[in-house]
């Protein structure tokens, strides 16, 4: 368990101090703004949406390790799927950093692959918005309807 850990905390550190797709996309289609005001993190996501398919995905923005590393995390998992497996996705994480009971669920199968690294953030109740702000923000853009910026507070 604690080569486990330690793995994990790799990964985190490793999205943190250098985070993946960490850039403005000026061929957004979607973007959010998003806000933690518990740590003072804050994001913006952008997507490009094309046929349905998360075409391309980037971040930017400024917070703690654990918010920075779920974002750039988040960008690796959800390119290139649909929108519909990113809502799934987003549902399989949100339930992971929540209840933590997922087993019988359908969504329950889907695989985390490295996301499973905040897994031990749930123990650490005022860093779970920390980690679920990347994906409240990139819900928003999702759903933002292309005549405004939508944004979150996790608050
Ligand atoms: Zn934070």
């Amino acid at each position: 368990m604690s080569d486990l850990r330690e793995i994990y905390q790799e990964v985190i550190l490793d999205h943190y101090r250098k985070p993946r797709n960490f850039s403005a996309l000026d061929a957004a289609t979607q973007e959010a703004r998003g806000h933690n005001p518990l740590c003072g993190d804050r994001i913006s996501v952008y997507l490009v949406v094309d046929d349905g398919i998360v075409k391309d995905v980037a971040f930017q923005g400024a917070g703690c390790a654990i918010s920075t590393a779920s974002a750039s995390l988040m960008t690796e998992a959800v390119k290139g799927k649909s929108v519909g497996e990113v809502r799934a996705l987003f549902h399989r994480f949100h339930e992971m950093m929540t209840s933590g009971e997922d087993e019988e669920s359908e969504i329950g199968e889907i695989d985390l692959g490295k996301l499973e690294a905040f897994s031990g953030v749930r123990q650490i109740p005022i860093r779970v918005k920390c980690a679920t702000l990347a994906w409240h923000t990139l819900k928003a853009a999702l759903e933002e309807n292309g005549d405004r910026a939508a944004a979150v507070s996790t608050e």
